[in-house]
């Protein structure tokens, strides 16, 4: 097909509030006395008000996610045959968290329907079935992870997603009271990975009037919220969640660039998670990024957030030859970012000089 034929999420609500509605949502998609499986991210266990008014009916289970690593193949496939074992068949998986419990949602609602191990579908479009119904809900907003048609997961041999019509989430819920009291700076690399998904499609080689489009309103809202505001504010969460949506479809119909490419090498081999990764990297892209790099500078100064420096220093000959081998293989990214010709211009010798900086 000469043009890609974009699947989208089935429905999304948006408004303050509007988690309470969740009963509402899901009832209509209630297969008989299957249950509905709660993923919240096990930050809050224990600690949340609207834990509590989650309208758990009949075998329905909260499932907390222990997201201090990133989503794995491993884990995937545990909780799928747990899952399996203690209920047969289920309605649907409710994600409630961050990128990582989003994903784990949809990887998990993917492998109740498909065969073998998750690792099996790290790739586009290799899953067969259509999983059971999921939905998401962020309590995090940047990683567009609410709308893309993947799941990342680092598997045996490679951090790739289940890219797939099927991957994307049947419906969403937008509510920015959920994301309200995040860290300051965990919600700030999260948001700026929604920052460096707009600059990685705008300024890509992919770019059209779609991807544009959603690029320069996520762009424009993350300026407002992280430049011209001196406090943050209800308005800037609901600004933050609506950027990460746009930032997700903007790069949903193009790619994302340099920083990803290079982030998702540390991420394979030191384990340095999406957000902060994507933020060490982005921080010595000048060459690539002047502007966007210049303003993300003046952001991280505004807000007075630390971005980890060093991380590499240590590292051996044999550890800098994996990172590369991972970020090279992300073909896609480097001929968004840099053009058909990519390879004669991110050499070896060029990314291992750039892994050096950081
Ligand atoms: P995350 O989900 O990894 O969570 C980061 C930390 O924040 C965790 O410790 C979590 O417990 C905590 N947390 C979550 N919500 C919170 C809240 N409201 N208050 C306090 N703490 C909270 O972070 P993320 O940056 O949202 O997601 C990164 C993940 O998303 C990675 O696994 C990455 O691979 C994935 N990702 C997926 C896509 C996609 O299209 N599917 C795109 C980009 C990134
Ligand atoms: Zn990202």
């Amino acid at each position: 097909m000469k043009f890609r034929n974009f699947k989208l999420v089935g429905h999304v609500i948006f408004g303050r509030g509007a988690f309470a509605q969740i009963d509402e949502i899901i009832a209509p998609h209630r297969k008989g006395d299957a249950p509905m499986i709660f993923f919240v991210d096990h930050f809050f266990e224990g600690n949340q008000p609207w834990l509590a008014k989650i309208p758990l009916q009949g075998k329905d289970k909260i499932v907390f996610i222990d997201v201090t690593h990133e989503p794995k193949t491993t884990v995937v496939d545990a909780l799928r045959d747990q899952l399996k074992a203690e209920f047969g068949e289920v309605s649907g998986i409710i994600g409630v968290g961050g990128g990582s419990t989003m994903d784990m949602a949809k990887a998990v609602a993917l492998m109740m329907t498909n065969p073998g191990s998750s690792a099996d579908y790290q790739g586009w479009d290799l899953v067969q079935q259509r999983g059971v119904y999921k939905v998401g809900v962020p309590t995090l907003s940047g990683t567009g992870a609410e709308v893309s048609r993947t799941c990342v997961l680092t598997g045996p041999t490679r951090k790739l997603g289940m890219n797939s019509d099927f991957t994307t989430f049947d419906q969403i819920v937008l509510d920015p009271e959920m994301i309200k009291n995040a860290p300051v700076n965990q919600r700030f690399y999260t948001a700026m990975d929604c920052y460096i998904h707009c600059i990685e499609s705008l300024e890509g080689t992919f770019l059209n009037a779609f991807s544009r489009s959603y690029g320069e309103k996520a762009l424009q809202l993350c300026q407002e919220i992280f430049l011209e505001k001196d406090n943050w504010d209800d308005d800037a969460d609901e600004k933050l969640m609506m950027a990460s949506y746009a930032g997700g479809m903007s790069i949903a119909y193009s790619q994302v660039g340099v920083a990803h490419a290079v982030s998702y090498g540390l991420s394979y081999l030191l384990g340095t998670k999406h957000g902060v990764g994507n933020c060490i990297v982005f921080d010595k892209l000048e060459e690539y990024y002047p502007a966007g790099v210049k303003e993300f500078k003046e952001m991280v100064k505004k807000h007075n957030i630390d971005i980890p420096q060093g991380i590499c220093k240590d590292l051996t000959d044999e550890q800098f030859n994996k990172m590369i081998d991972v970020s090279l293989g992300m073909a896609p990214l480097w001929e968004n970012a840099l053009g058909k010709d990519w390879q004669s211009i991110m050499t070896r010798e060029k990314l291992r000089a750039l892994y050096e900086q950081l």
